[in-house]
């Protein structure tokens, strides 16, 4: 059979995903990317989602990461922004470390839901990897995940995407601003360093500070 692991993005699907994968006995690795730049909310629930998966099956998490190191610093010292369109960050933070470190792997499974089918491409071709989608191919969609991860006595873990994402909504770079005005603080830095914006229509600090008026 051909060598398999777990996606483990750290987020509501891949965290169902994962645990229904174990309960059927598919005891695969379970790897996760990290860019350096999840929220803290998230990073606390991979510790947590990890003690249970110690207790329960014995397993760690793999974490990997990219030749580059932190995105964070590597976008800094580079003077840019992840750019929306070319979408190099997903690639190079999160799916190339696995790649490199499962270069036999060439079966990913992969965490998303029957209500987001559209976003599952089932093969990347430069890297010789099929994906395979259980939650798709079983009709779960995104609160069956809830209902599977409570059943485990676990809460549902938090949205997980980088700090500097810029497929976060607006509403998330107000919460970031809010809970972790220390990461906010960085984001406007970046933008600021970079010359653009991770909003594209405004830079975050007027976006922000505008929208604390208005509202
Ligand atoms: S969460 Fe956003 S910034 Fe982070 S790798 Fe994915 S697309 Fe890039």
């Amino acid at each position: 059979m051909m060598e398999s692991i777990i996606c483990f993005g750290a987020g509501i699907n891949s965290t169902a995903m994962t645990l229904l994968l174990y309960e059927q006995g598919n005891h695969l690795p379970i790897v996760f990317a990290d860019t350096g730049c999840e929220w803290p909310e998230t990073y606390a629930f991979i510790n947590l989602f990890e003690k249970y998966l110690l207790k329960q099956w014995n397993i760690k998490i793999i974490k990997v990461q990219s030749e580059r190191g932190n995105m964070y610093d590597w976008f800094w010292k580079e003077k840019k922004i992840p750019f929306v369109r070319a979408r190099m960050c997903t690639r190079i933070w999160k799916l190339e470390p696995i790649v490199r470190n499962f270069p036999t792997a060439k079966v990913h499974f992969v965490g998303i839901g029957a209500d987001e089918s559209h976003r599952a491409k089932r093969e990347f071709k430069r890297y010789k990897v099929v994906r395979k989608f259980p939650l798709i191919e079983t009709g779960i969609k995104r609160e069956d995940c809830k209902k599977i991860i409570e059943r485990h006595g676990l809460p549902v873990p938090p949205r997980s995407n980088c700090f500097i994402c810029p497929f976060q909504s607006l509403e998330r770079y107000r919460e970031l601003a809010s809970r972790h005005p220390d990461l906010f603080a960085k984001a406007v830095a970046l933008e600021e360093r970079a010359g653009r914006w991770l909003k594209y229509y405004a830079p975050l600090r007027k976006l922000i500070l505008l929208d604390k008026y208005t509202r």
